[in-house]
């Protein structure tokens, strides 16, 4: 019984927690270190600070005339450790098991780090693990923790998007048809039940070998689509027989940089498109949303299209908006934080006078 209440009182402390985000977009901006063999001195970079405040700095204007300063719900120096990042998310992670619905993206440019947060590096150690395989972790642990009072089955799909076609990762044919979404990501695609952290590892590991299979130049093709890992919780209380349902996305979004159009034809062109189609309908979805305006763009991409019942309502949504150190990158990297300032709710003039 003390466990029972202990559990209650646990949910009602992380349901608190939370409460604040519901519907609401928290950006975190994670500034990727300087990779060895890059020149450290020139960087874009000009401070940042521990309240959510990025100044970047134009390299072909002297002095402050080129700084631009932006706020963030959280920025995440270089120095930051995976563990840290995780930490700062974990209650909207947990909060999956509670029975809501949470999105997290990492969007940037290629190189910014995106699959290092969402992933980790190539054959990671357990402390340079990203946040998915983080988050399946922790929800394993929390589970057992309340095995007597809930029992808990955890689904995994994975899935990828590319050229407005999804693919099913976890199967070994072909596209899978999402004409239809109704509740689940993708209701044809394969779901795996898992019990462990292991089983998780070895289902990305098919997953990503999966993906490797479908291109000669993974590096090419994986930045240039979106890869969607799906954890679908399904909880029953053994007291009361409810249930509840709750979903976690973890989306490794295509790298945002802008194509010259003058440069590229035939499929470049053609995938160019497709991610700047999506990527500005996920803007556009997730900008109305903070808006709290009453039609909301879905339809626009698949993307959008496969998101939609997790994005919005009582959904809860995460976006790391990843950046390259480097001056050469400066003109990316503002466009990119042009797009996670649209996208954020929090407000410049707010966060300065709130000192
Ligand atoms: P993206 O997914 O945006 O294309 P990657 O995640 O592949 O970028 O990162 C590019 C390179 O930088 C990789 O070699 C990656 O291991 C490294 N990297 C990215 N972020 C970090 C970090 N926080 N710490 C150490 N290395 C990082």
């Amino acid at each position: 019984a003390d466990k029972y209440h202990a559990v209650l009182a646990d949910n009602r402390r992380l349901h608190n927690e939370v409460q604040e985000l519901k519907g609401n977009i928290r950006v975190y901006c994670r500034i990727r270190p300087f990779l060895p063999g890059e020149d450290r001195k020139n960087t874009s970079i000009e401070s940042v600070g521990d309240d959510g405040e990025l100044i970047i700095a134009n390299p072909t204007k002297l002095g402050k005339d080129g700084n631009k300063t932006f706020i963030f719900n959280r920025v995440f120096g270089p120095a930051t450790t995976q563990e840290q990042v995780f930490l700062d998310i974990q209650p909207l992670v947990r909060s999956v098991l509670d029975g809501f619905n949470v999105c997290i993206f990492a969007y940037g440019q290629t190189g910014s780090g995106k699959t290092y947060t969402m992933t980790g590096p190539n054959s990671p150690t357990e402390k340079d693990w990203g946040v998915n395989y983080r988050a399946l972790n922790d929800l394993f642990n929390i589970s057992l923790e309340r095995k007597q009072v809930i029992d808990y089955d955890v689904g995994v799909q994975m899935i990828e998007i590319y050229n407005e076609q999804v693919r099913d990762l976890l199967s070994t044919d072909g596209i899978v048809n999402t004409s239809q979404p109704n509740g689940l990501a993708v209701p044809d695609a394969t779901m795996q039940m898992v019990q462990s952290t292991s089983d998780v590892l070895d289902l990305m590991n098919l997953g990503f070998s999966n993906r490797a299979m479908s291109s000669t130049a993974l590096n090419e093709r994986s930045s240039r689509s979106h890869s969607i890992l799906t954890v679908h919780v399904h909880g029953l209380d053994k007291k009361t027989k409810s249930t509840l349902r709750g979903s976690l996305h973890l989306v490794d979004l295509a790298g945002s940089e802008r194509v010259d159009r003058s440069e590229v034809t035939g499929d470049r062109l053609k995938e160019a498109q497709h991610i700047n189609k999506s990527l500005s309908a996920l803007g556009d979805v997730i900008f109305a949303l903070a808006q709290k305006s009453s039609h909301v763009p879905y339809r626009n991409s698949k993307l959008t299209q496969v998101l939609q019942t997790s994005l919005g309502g009582h959904a809860k949504t995460l976006m790391f908006v990843q950046v390259n150190p480097d001056a050469s990158s400066y003109s990316e990297t503002l466009s990119t934080l042009k797009f996670a300032e649209r996208v954020s709710s929090v407000e410049l003039g707010a966060a300065k006078s709130n000192k």
